[in-house]
């Protein structure tokens, strides 16, 4: 069921076992899950009702200009100084961040790979996760099914399935990325459990939009109620009511997940909400950051990086799958190279001029609050500082170096533009990690291995925000995992 929340008169209370805030990849599977297992779930999302729009963000960036503005500081202020509302520079779509039904899952690209089990192991410069990429695996293998992908991810099944070879790279591995199918990328839109399945909207979960949390209630480790109110047509606060929930998830996508819990001082005790903001940068479109001169791979290598098969069905094209689903080929560093050198991890595409990498946690790049107020509710607004270290350059010096390196073995020339160059061209690319981190010691993260606030009973946090690090995978199928474990959790919790 779906409803509005300017339906509900001022002074409601609602109540219910598990609030779920937010309704991007990490909120609605978390309350898919839930609500199958006949748990009593309300999920509430910001965004006003656009389903007469079919759920178009564009229609919803004026209420992002009211509600997501901030200030940006750091690299953004050169780079990408709209980040927190508009557009990329330079493009003039997508945006980094949506506040409409579904969040950002209703324009980004499906591109999902589990992470590697390196990026979970403590290293120079790089905290370990409290959990490792076993622990994950059956969920992982959970989320494949979810979102109708291959469960296998390796070179070797997709060399057999593209009946091509998977290239080798001194010190490199050969990564297969998997792209979600159109029809299960929208969250909100998305039929569950496959084909003829149905909606979060459709399902027993209460799905409440234009319904915005603005402060959680909070004594002795319990948050006891949310606040929540709704806006009108003129765009102006409409009604405010209460949700009285056993459990809370907050799921707002990772900048509005820091930005609520400090506005409510909750999970703070060591000053760690809000830092550690890290992703994948990429240079602004246009900008050549990688070329190679010479061919490199042979013609059944470039058959597996580009996805592509004389067998599948659309003879000689990209091979698709049973539900749309594509593949494409990447280049990344080793785990052993990553070891020792100390760096974080990128990809190379097999032809194109861009990078893409891993940036180093650095508690400088963070999110605050700002002095100025949300006209609409009159909520302080997000600073938010983005910060480059010299982890970074290094990561981006060495993985050059190595890629020229195992490429001149193969007879071609690579040309890397100067860091000074990409790092004055560079933006944060939607992928919004770290801020809430995960860790067993509440004085290094905000949130434990279970995602359960370290300070408080019952408020969870879901999204890439408690990311430790970002690794070099996407990170929404992270996100789908983590959430299907999440509700896994909470069931049992409930049950007990
Ligand atoms: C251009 C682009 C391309 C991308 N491509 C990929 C890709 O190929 N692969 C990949 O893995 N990832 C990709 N991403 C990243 C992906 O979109 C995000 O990782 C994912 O959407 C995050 O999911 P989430 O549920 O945590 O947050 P979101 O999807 O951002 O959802 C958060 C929701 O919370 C709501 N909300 C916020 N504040 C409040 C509040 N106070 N009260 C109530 N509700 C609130 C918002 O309205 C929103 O609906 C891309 C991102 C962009 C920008």
């Amino acid at each position: 069921m779906i409803r509005n929340g300017k339906d509900i008169p001022d002074g409601t209370v609602i109540e219910t076992q598990v609030c779920i805030v937010g309704s991007g990849p990490a909120g609605i599977t978390a309350a898919w899950y839930l609500q199958k297992a006949g748990i009593k779930v309300t999920l509430i999302e910001g965004s006003r009702d656009f389903r007469d729009t079919n759920y178009i963000p564009e229609a919803s960036w004026p209420d992002k200009e009211l509600l997501y503005n901030g200030t940006a500081d750091g690299l953004f202020a050169t780079n990408e100084r709209d980040f927190l509302i508009r557009p990329y520079a330079y493009n003039t779509s997508p945006s980094e961040r949506e506040r409409v039904f579904g969040g950002t899952s209703t324009h980004w690209g499906g591109q999902s790979r589990p992470l590697d089990p390196v990026t979970f192991e403590k290293r120079a410069y790089f905290p370990g996760w409290p959990i490792n990429r076993q622990d994950l695996d059956p969920y992982y293998a959970k989320a494949a099914a979810l979102c109708l992908l291959d469960p296998d991810f390796s070179a070797e099944h997709w060399a057999e399935v593209l009946d091509s070879d998977a290239p080798h790279l001194d010190g490199f591995d050969t990564e297969m990325y998997q792209f979600i199918g159109p029809n299960y990328k929208v969250f909100s839109t998305r039929p569950f459990e496959g084909p003829g399945g149905i909606t979060i909207g459709e399902s027993a979960a209460d799905v409440i939009l234009n319904a915005s949390l603005l402060e959680m209630n909070h004594a002795q480790g319990v948050v006891d109620s949310l606040r929540v109110a709704s806006m009108d047509d003129r765009s102006k606060k409409a009604t405010e009511f209460t949700i009285k929930a056993g459990i809370v998830v907050l799921a707002c996508g990772a900048v509005a997940n820091a930005q609520q819990m400090l506005l409510s001082n909750v999970g703070n005790e060591y000053d760690q909400v809000g830092r550690y903001f890290i992703g994948h940068p990429i240079a602004q479109y246009g900008n050549t950051i990688v070329s190679i001169d010479g061919t490199y791979l042979t013609p059944s290598e470039k058959r597996f990086m580009d996805g592509d098969t004389l067998a599948g069905s659309r003879s000689g094209g990209a091979w698709v799958g049973k539900s749309g689903e594509t593949v494409e080929g990447r280049f990344s560093p080793n785990a052993e190279q990553q070891r020792a050198l100390g760096i974080g991890s990128c990809w190379f595409w097999a032809y194109n001029g861009q990078y893409y990498f891993e940036l180093a946690p650095d508690p400088d790049s963070r999110v605050t609050l700002a002095d100025t107020l949300d006209p609409v509710f009159g909520q302080r607004q997000t600073r938010i500082t983005w910060k480059l270290s010299d982890r970074d350059e290094e990561t981006y010096n060495q993985t050059t170096r190595l890629f020229t390196q195992a490429v001149a073995k193969r007879h071609a020339t690579v040309t890397v533009a100067s860091w000074d160059f990409l790092k004055s061209k560079l933006m944060v690319n939607g992928h919004h990690i770290g801020i809430t981190r995960m860790s067993d010691d509440p004085k290094q993260g905000v949130v434990d291995k279970n995602l359960k606030v370290h300070s408080l009973h019952n408020l969870y946090v879901a999204g890439s925000s408690v990311f430790p690090t970002a690794g070099i995978s996407n990170p929404t199928f992270t996100i789908i995992t983590l959430s299907i474990r999440l509700a896994e959790h909470l069931i049992a919790a409930l049950a007990a």
